[in-house]
């Protein structure tokens, strides 16, 4: 059995009517949370403990969470 089926399906692009464009929501890339000094890797951001490695906790003012999982660490304030 042979199927030859002529895959031309192309998604359509929806047309957004009547939206405003909203500012766009960038999230960090990952090689930003890394900084090599002269063959050294440092770390400027925290790892997840629950996640562990390779998932970053994202810094807020007083707080620090994890978007995989929902761990929250609060910062200890002076
Ligand atoms: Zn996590």
């Amino acid at each position: 059995m042979s199927s030859t089926a002529t895959a031309t399906e192309a998604p359509a692009p929806k047309a957004s009517s009547g939206r405003k464009p909203r500012k766009k929501r960038v999230s960090t890339p990952i090689y930003k949370f890394f900084q090599v000094k002269s063959g050294a890797v440092t770390r400027s951001r925290k790892e997840c403990p629950r996640c562990g490695r390779g998932v970053y906790l994202a810094e807020h003012k007083d707080r620090l969470t994890c978007g995989k999982c929902g761990y929250t660490s609060y910062r200890k304030t002076k």
